[in-house]
């Protein structure tokens, strides 16, 4: 279990002020200006020895992606960072934590990481639905503001930063980076085809990254306590401490901060305080929020929770929000109503989503009712496939994903309950 001293989030759970004075006495804006002055290329080859890899869901390394963005400015043009606070993946509620807890590790490490890139701005895009958090950030910026944290010559470092609150408006999809760089410009949000990744062409056409929050928010805490510091917990290509939410049947759903690759029986049992009903009422997980296929019971007991031990389960780490269904759930309609969730958010852009995911839904809502035949179980297979790797963003996959891992793991239960149906009719029939 990690250590207190170890942990990044030290107000986690608000038990104290999230205000800037508790947050310097906490050690947050603690002689930033010297980080800054570690100097760009600095900061980068540090994140990247640290081994943080993207916490929004796709892992992608931290320090890797800054690596491309431009040392010059071309034609005059600034670059930005984006921060993705759209937080709305099911299952998800960690950057809502550190928003509504410990704003100012947030706008630090917006500092450090932009100055890192030479981004003129940062904007953070908070998903409509969190008010309150909005509220709270929006005074955290201006605290750092009136202290001359950011700003003209942001913590006396001779550099100039801004950090701009967007609200975005209750659309799932904002959250990919290229939606939300579309939105941000006052447009519809509608991905966009990559590449050129953001960081050629981002936000008004300039070169921009998109990061997540906890990606960001971490950042202070690494370059204060070393790169090697961090990369200490966890284990190669899955390094550093990283914040999973557990909801569902376990009996204290919690966010907490732990090493990468604890076992999920350690997460479960030091943290949640056991599956409700015991180990043996456990079903199945859906890992690392509802993009990602399912585990059953069996194999998820043991499994390291980080990006590597989950995919060799055919799953994925995503963003840690762990979903935990015990024997009482049904599965079927569990999955149907994320089959729901992802055909009402599709943009409709490109067909294979925009009709994939309908298709997908109703053949999901059939089954669940046992009313279809069992030919339809390998049909709904290959929509999927049909679907997954042919859309302009991820959510095809994600629509796919959970449905392939019900059909992977839950084959039996799906003809169980046509063959049901089917007997029923034909009682009914006599
Ligand atoms: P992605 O793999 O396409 O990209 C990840 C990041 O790496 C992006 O910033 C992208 O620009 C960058 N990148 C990847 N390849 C690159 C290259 N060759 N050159 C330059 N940059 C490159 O994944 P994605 O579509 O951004 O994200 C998908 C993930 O988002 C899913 O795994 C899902 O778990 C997660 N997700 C999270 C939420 C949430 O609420 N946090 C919501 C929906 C989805
Ligand atoms: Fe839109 Fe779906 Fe295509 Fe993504 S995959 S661009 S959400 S239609």
């Amino acid at each position: 279990m990690l250590a207190d001293k170890d942990r990044i989030f030290t107000n986690l759970y608000g038990f104290q002020d999230w205000g800037l004075k508790a947050a310097q006495q906490r050690g947050d804006w603690d002689d930033t200006k010297s980080l800054i002055a570690r100097g760009h290329d600095n900061i980068i080859e540090e994140m990247k020895a640290s081994g943080l890899r993207g916490r929004g869901g796709a892992g992608f390394p931290t320090g890797l992606k800054w690596s491309f963005m431009p040392k010059e400015s071309k034609d005059g043009r600034p670059s930005f960072l984006v921060i993705n606070a759209d937080e709305s993946e099911p299952g998800s509620c960690k950057d809502r934590e550190i928003i509504r807890h410990d704003p100012h590790k947030l706008i630090e490490g917006a500092l450090i990481a932009g100055y890192a890139m030479r981004a003129r701005a940062a904007y953070i895009y908070i998903r409509g639905e969190y008010i309150r958090e909005a509220e709270t950030m929006q005074k955290a910026i201006d605290e750092a503001y009136d202290a001359g944290l950011i700003g003209k010559n942001a913590s006396k470092s001779g550099y100039d930063f801004d950090v701009f609150l967007h609200r975005g408006a209750g659309a799932y999809i904002c959250g990919e980076e290229t939606a939300m760089i579309e939105s941000l410009e006052g447009k519809k949000g509608q991905p966009r085809l990559k590449p050129p990744f953001p960081a050629g062409a981002g936000l008004y056409g300039c070169p921009t990254t998109v990061n997540n929050v906890e990606s960001i928010a971490v950042v202070p805490t690494i370059l204060r306590r070393g790169a090697s510091w961090f990369a200490s917990f966890g284990r190669e290509n899955n390094k550093g401490t990283k914040l999973f939410q557990i909801s569902g049947h376990v009996n204290k759903p919690c966010v907490v901060e732990e090493a990468l690759s604890i076992p999920f029986s350690e997460l479960i049992e030091k943290h949640c305080g056991g599956i409700i009903g015991g180990k043996e009422n456990l079903l199945a997980v859906i890992p690392g929020g509802s993009s990602v296929p399912l585990v059953p019971a069996e194999q998820i007991w043991d499994a390291p929770m980080d990006f590597d031990g989950l995919k060799e389960l055919g799953s994925g780490l995503g963003t840690a929000g762990v979903i935990v269904m015990d024997k009482s759930t049904d599965i079927v309609r569990a999955i149907s109503r994320l089959s729901y969730f992802y055909k009402h958010e599709s943009c409709g852009q490109c067909t294979p989503c925009r009709e994939g995911t309908g298709w997908m839904w109703r053949m999901m809502e059939r089954l669940r009712t046992g009313d279809a035949a069992i030919e339809e179980i390998d049909m709904l297979q290959q929509v999927t496939k049909q679907v997954e790797g042919h859309t302009i963003c991820a959510l095809g996959d994600a629509a796919a994903w959970p449905i392939q891992g019900l059909i992977r793991h839950f084959r039996p239960e799906l003809e169980r309950r046509i063959e049901e149906h089917n007997a029923r009719f034909a009682e009914a029939a006599e």
